[in-house]
């Protein structure tokens, strides 16, 4: 029998300050378990990705529990800025130097595949979520930078991904932003993660899903069944189980591919009418550390950045002023006629990996447990993935490419987790 220690960590662990989400939204009542449960799927955790995972399992015609200890959506799906991108942190170029241009340009697809997806969920549901489709200007601010979007662009439009490079004049023109170059691309949104969250697992409970307020304190596998027990006297046993327990990842040997940092966010006052940039494209930069701006459907322009390897909540609280402070300048810089005054403000945790990809797939020896990591700038859009992916598999469907994601795949130039792999008990502390 395999099985893993799920301990506890906190929300407040993983986010601090106020965002700006869910206002007026109605939050799905979860309730503790008064039996033993028996159900097909078992999904832990009921932020973006649980909840994209649970009502995609109840369309398969699965029986679903969503599980949280917390209350559902407060982790780090409210932290998120939700730009809904199908750019992945790491450039086509990069991911191409990593693992070829065939397997690259396989990546980008699903990735735009995956917005498009989440699109459709979201408008053939009607879901009220401020959906709302964007295209995405990616800037440089120098020479070095002007060449390597260039090639970037190039690279984007072989592989037939819709993207258009803006020469320094070009953005100035159309867009009135004093940057060297840009790539302007079709196809990614934003919406309002908790708004989407709630709805998603309101969806998911009205097709039947049990959503249960609980703490999954250890998951066992055993033969064809996993078995989940709670902090409560009752247990949980399903035919598999996704752990969507965002950045906490308690108990799982991790690949060295991953690794925790912070971001920090803030939202701004409402903006004067016409103030804001042309068709308020989602705005992203080449830089290190880059800062991603996006605005809101009452005028409000919501940014973010500045991030670091800062891990320590108490240490990555204390540097929000400076963080905010630095935040508000950059944002100046691109967009000068912004009024910078902070409505409100918040930081939390976050997780990269070596490629920018996610950790989607069977966690590596327990069997019928699956991992749905959506990690990076693209968090929810490889939620999504996860759902398709998980779903699949499931059934008994695989592909190839799923191994593009795999938790125990190698990471570029071979590095694989199998040759050293590290213990990360809990991720966010
Ligand atoms: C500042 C910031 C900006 C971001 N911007 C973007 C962006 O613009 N676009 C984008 O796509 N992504 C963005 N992200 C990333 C995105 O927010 C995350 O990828 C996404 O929210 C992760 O959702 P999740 O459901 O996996 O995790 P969470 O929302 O953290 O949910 C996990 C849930 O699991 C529960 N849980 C954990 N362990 C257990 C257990 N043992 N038993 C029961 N319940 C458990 C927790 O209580 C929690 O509610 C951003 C993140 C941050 C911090």
């Amino acid at each position: 029998m395999a099985e893993i220690d799920l301990k506890s960590s906190s929300q407040d662990r993983l986010m601090s300050g106020c965002s700006l989400w869910g206002k007026a939204g109605t939050r799905p009542v979860f309730r503790p378990l008064d039996d033993h449960l028996k159900v097909d799927a078992l999904v832990i955790g009921g932020g973006v990705t649980g909840a994209l995972m649970g009502q995609h399992l109840c369309e398969r015609g699965m029986s679903v529990a969503i599980v949280d200890r917390e209350q559902p959506g407060l982790g780090s799906t409210a932290a998120s800025t939700a730009m809904l991108q199908w750019e992945i942190d790491k450039t086509l170029t990069e991911l191409e130097q990593f693992y070829g241009f065939e397997r690259a340009v396989g990546i980008y697809r699903r990735s735009a595949a995956a917005v498009s997806g989440l699109a459709k969920l979201i408008t053939g549901h009607r879901i009220d979520c401020a959906f709302r489709p964007r295209q995405s200007l990616f800037l440089t601010s120098n020479h070095e930078g002007a060449r390597d979007l260039a090639v970037e662009t190039d690279l984007r439009q072989r592989a037939g991904l819709p993207s258009r490079y803006l020469e320094h004049c070009d953005l100035f023109t159309e867009f009135e932003l004093d940057r060297d170059a840009g790539i302007l691309s079709r196809g990614s949104a934003e919406a309002d993660p908790l708004l989407l969250t709630w709805a998603l697992l309101g969806m998911a409970g009205e097709a039947g899903a049990r959503l249960v307020d609980a703490s999954v304190n250890t998951l066992h596998s055993e033969g064809n069944r996993v078995t989940a027990e709670t902090d409560g006297r009752f247990v949980i046993e399903a035919k598999a189980a996704v752990l969507a327990t965002g950045y906490t990842m308690p108990g799982i040997d991790m690949p060295k591919l991953h690794r925790a940092t912070s971001s920090w966010a803030m939202a701004t006052v409402p903006q004067a009418p016409g103030t804001l940039w042309r068709d308020e494209a989602l705005i992203w930069e080449d830089s290190h550390p880059y800062l991603y701006m996006r605005t809101t459907t009452d005028g409000r322009i919501v940014v973010g950045g500045e991030d670091d390897d800062t891990v320590d909540p108490a240490a990555r609280d204390a540097k929000m002023p400076d963080k905010i402070l630095a935040i508000r300048e950059k944002m100046k810089l691109i967009w000068p006629q912004a009024d910078t005054s902070v409505a409100t403000s918040w930081c939390g945790t976050f997780g990269e990996t070596v490629d920018g990809l996610p950790l989607i797939g069977p966690v590596p020896s327990l069997p019928h447990v699956y991992g749905a990591y959506g990690y990076g700038g693209n968090g929810i859009t490889f939620s999504y993935l996860a759902t398709q992916m998980i779903g699949a598999m499931m059934s008994g469907v695989y592909r190839d490419w799923f191994d593009d994601f795999a938790m125990d795949r190698d990471g570029p130039g071979g590095q694989s987790p199998k040759s050293g792999t590290r213990d990360v008990e809990m991720v966010a502390g």
